[in-house]
C-alpha cells in the first residue's frame, strides 16, 4: 500500500548549534487522521512546511501519494505537480482579505495563480458552482461574494477548508489551524477537517498545542520535542504522566488548557447536517 506521506530521516538545522527537525521518520496511512503535538518550537510547522515541499530538509526523504516531493536536502523536480495534491491550512488562513470568498476558494483549482486582479473572470461557470458547492460543505455558502475580511476568523478558516476541498487534495495539512480561534470556531473547525477525514478519506495532519484537543479529534498523536519524534501511537494512550514524562517542563503548555472544568467546551459537536449530506454526495 503506498502511504500518504512518508518521512524518513528528516533532518533540518536553521542554526548549526540546534536541530529543528532531527531524524524524523514517520508515515501516515491515506484516510488517517493524526495530530502533531508539542510546545512551541518543538519543530511542528517545520515538519509540515517540509512535507508540504515549501522548503528542503538538510538530509532524508518525503513521499507524497507515491511522490517524491523531495530527497537528500532537494526538492523534486515536478514539486509543484505533488503540491496540488496537498491542502495546505494556515493559523491566520491566509485569503486574500479583499477579494470575495468564492475567488480564494477557487485559487484552490489553480496550479499556479497568474494574478490575483480579476482572476474570477478566468475561472467557468462549472468552476465556481464547484467553488459554491465547497463553501456549502463548509457551512458558508451565503458568503461566497463577501469579501474574505469581513469573515469571522472562524468563517475564514473555513473557507479555507472549502479551498483544500475544491483543490480536491488527498492530503491536508494544518498547521494550528485553531490556535487564533475561540472555543466554538474551534471545535467547528476540527468537527470539520474530521468530518472530510472520515467522508473522502483524505489523509489529514494537524499541528495543535493542546493536548485534549489532539485526543478529542485524532486517533493518533505523534508528539515532537526539540525535533524529535518522542511519541508516535494511539491518543487514547497518552496519559497527563506521560506527557510529563515526555516533555519535562514543557508538559505545561500542552496541558494549559485540558483542566476538566474545561472539559464540555471542547467536546466535538456534530458536523452540520449539511456537511455531511454534501460530503457523502461526494
Ligand atoms: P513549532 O511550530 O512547533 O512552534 P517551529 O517549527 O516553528 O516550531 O520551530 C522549530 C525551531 O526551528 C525553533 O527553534 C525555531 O526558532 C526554528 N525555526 C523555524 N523556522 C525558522 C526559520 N525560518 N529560521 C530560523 N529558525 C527557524
Ligand atoms: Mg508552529
Amino acid at each position: 500500500m503506498t502511504h500518504a506521506i512518508e518521512v524518513r530521516g528528516l533532518s533540518k538545522s536553521f542554526r548549526a548549534d540546534r536541530k529543528a527537525l532531527d531524524d524524523v521518520t514517520l508515515q501516515v496511512a491515506p484516510g488517517e487522521m493524526v495530530a502533531l503535538l508539542g510546545a512551541s518550537g518543538s519543530g511542528k510547522s517545520t515538519l509540515l512546511r517540509h512535507v508540504a515541499g515549501f522548503v528542503a530538509g538538510d538530509a532524508g526523504e518525503i513521499v507524497v501519494n507515491g511522490r517524491h516531493v523531495q530527497r537528500n536536502g532537494r526538492l523534486a523536480a515536478n514539486v509543484r505537480r505533488v503540491r496540488r495534491e496537498i491542502g495546505f491550512v494556515f493559523q491566520q488562513f491566509n485569503l486574500v482579505g479583499r477579494l470575495p470568498v468564492i475567488t480564494n476558494v477557487l485559487v484552490g483549482m489553480l496550479a499556479r495563480v497568474p494574478k490575483w486582479r480579476g482572476l474570477l473572470r478566468v475561472f467557468r461557470a462549472d468552476e465556481i458552482r464547484s467553488g459554491l458547492d465547497a463553501l456549502a460543505q463548509v457551512g458558508i455558502d451565503d458568503y461566497a461574494f463577501q469579501r474574505a475580511s469581513t469573515l469571522s476568523g472562524g468563517q475564514q478558516q473555513r473557507a479555507a477548508i472549502a479551498r483544500t476541498l475544491v483543490q480536491n487534495a488527498r492530503v491536508i495539512l494544518a498547521d494550528e489551524p485553531i490556535a487564533s480561534l475561540d472555543p466554538e470556531s474551534s471545535r467547528r473547525v476540527m468537527a470539520l477537517l474530521r468530518q472530510i477525514n472520515r467522508t473522502r478519506k483524505v489523509a489529514v495532519v494537524v499541528s495543535l498545542h493542546q493536548v485534549d484537543v489532539a485526543m478529542r479529534y485524532c486517533p493518533r498523536v505523534v508528539a515532537l520535542r526539540h525535533g524529535k519524534v518522542v511519541y508516535d501511537g494511539p491518543s487514547a494512550a497518552l496519559t497527563p504522566a506521560m506527557l510529563r514524562d515526555l516533555y519535562g517542563t514543557e508538559a505545561d503548555e500542552l496541558l494549559r488548557d485540558a483542566a476538566p472544568e474545561d472539559d464540555a467546551s471542547i467536546a466535538p459537536m456534530p458536523a452540520p447536517a449539511l456537511v455531511t449530506m454534501h460530503l457523502a454526495a461526494a
